[in-house]
């Protein structure tokens, strides 16, 4: 079927009729409860990361998603960064990751030391295909030792990255197989997934180690920020002691026994997380009234389908999304403007990161659905501002 010509102006009146207007693609929402607690920590002055507020963060995040231990640190990035340093990553190791995601999640394997490894994702669930994976590293890999190695490279492939893109959950029964038929540690880049459940099971609790992120633009925000989730006692402790420069506990002297980092979140943003975690179930429901009214609007644009959380599984619809028919920039380009220049925030999905000069030459898999929808998806405004 032919896309009409006026797409861009029947998207519009959609998105006009689901929100309340105009919005940028994710702001945060800020008011008395942020302000109240930022005062008391200010008060307290236990600002850096002593004092009780990056407990009570910590401790709200395990009770929301059942992770056994929270442990917050500056950004989703650094997050990432910790995970893959639980992974035991070696200096060249190749790290999986999809191409379909926000660049962070292959930087940290950078910062790690390890080399981006490019997959595709399926178009059902836009994270990484289980099917796809498994027979793709059967054709690439050989196993020695209990170790996975790329035979074009010779390097080890030590780990994979999943992402739950915009909120919507990877199928992990199927990935997690896949790990464990090639002995690959799992870690789950959960940043856009704080509420999205495999029903009885939160995202970022499946794998060795999770990260999530409370930059400006997720669900919920800390200014910036970010924690890993594991329910590994002995991971945590580590987490804990490396993200405060590995300190040992000590009255006066400064013993630090290993090459730590400065990555634990500071107080006043810990504050306010726990301002915004107290509005998190009003989050999580205004989200998913908007993204039923997106739903219900697009039903009747033809060439045009809403990304629809997969069956079986709870989204926190982060991102909405929809998802044009015709595979054509120029098209998605011109509904992005007529949106835009709207005042309705709407953004393309990220660049495949293949395609950036960072990551050009790192090794891929053949990578058709992340490059066929990057040419169509397009996200909605989707804050608690614009819901209904
Ligand atoms: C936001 C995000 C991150 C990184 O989070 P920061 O807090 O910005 O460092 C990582 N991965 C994904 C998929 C993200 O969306």
């Amino acid at each position: 079927m032919m896309t009409s010509t006026n797409i861009d102006q029947e998207i519009l009146s959609a998105v006009q009729s689901a929100t309340r207007g105009p919005g940028a693609l994710h702001e945060p929402m800020l008011g008395d409860a942020e302000r109240r607690h930022a005062n008391a920590c200010i008060e307290s002055g236990w600002i850096s990361y002593a004092g009780s507020y990056v407990k009570q963060f910590e401790d709200t995040l395990a009770e929301i998603t059942g992770a056994q231990h929270v442990i917050a640190v500056t950004s989703g990035t650094a997050a990432l960064h910790v995970c893959l340093m639980m992974a035991d990553i070696k200096h060249g190791d190749e790290v999986l990751v999809p191409a379909f995601t926000f660049v962070a999640s292959a930087n940290a394997i950078a910062h790690a030391g390890a080399q981006p490894h490019f997959v595709d994702i399926d178009d059902e669930t836009l994270c990484v295909g289980p099917a796809r994976l498994s027979t793709y590293l059967s054709e690439i890999c050989e196993r020695k030792g209990g170790e996975t190695i790329n035979r074009e490279t010779g390097r080890k492939i030590t780990a994979l990255i999943v992402v739950h893109t915009f909120g919507q959950a990877a199928d992990m029964a199927a990935l997690m197989k896949v790990c464990e038929d090639f002995d690959i540690t799992l870690i789950e880049d959960a940043a856009e997934s704080l509420g999205t459940s495999i029903p009885g099971q939160h995202t970022g609790t499946f794998s060795q180690t999770a990260a999530l992120s409370f930059n400006g633009n997720k669900i919920i925000t800390t200014g910036g920020g970010g924690a890993v989730m594991t329910d590994d006692p002995e991971i945590a402790a580590h987490i804990r002691h490396l993200t405060t420069t590995a300190k040992q506990p000590h009255k006066w002297e400064f013993i630090h026994d290993a090459v730590g980092y400065n990555y634990r979140m500071p107080a006043i943003n810990a504050a306010i997380g726990v301002a915004q975690l107290e509005q998190f179930d009003d989050f999580l429901a205004r989200k998913r009234a908007l993204a039923v009214a997106y739903e219900n609007v697009f039903d009747s644009v033809s060439g045009v389908a809403f990304i629809h959380e997969r069956e079986g599984t709870t989204a926190n619809y982060w991102l909405n999304a929809i998802s044009l028919e015709t595979a054509d920039a120029s098209v998605r380009d011109v509904i992005l403007s007529t949106l835009n220049d709207a005042g309705y925030g709407c953004r393309p999905s990220w660049r495949p990161l293949h395609l950036l000069s960072p990551f050009a030459d790192s090794p891929r898999d053949r990578l058709p659905v992340t490059e066929d929808l990057y040419l169509r998806i397009i996200n909605l405004p989707s804050g608690i501002k614009v819901c209904p």
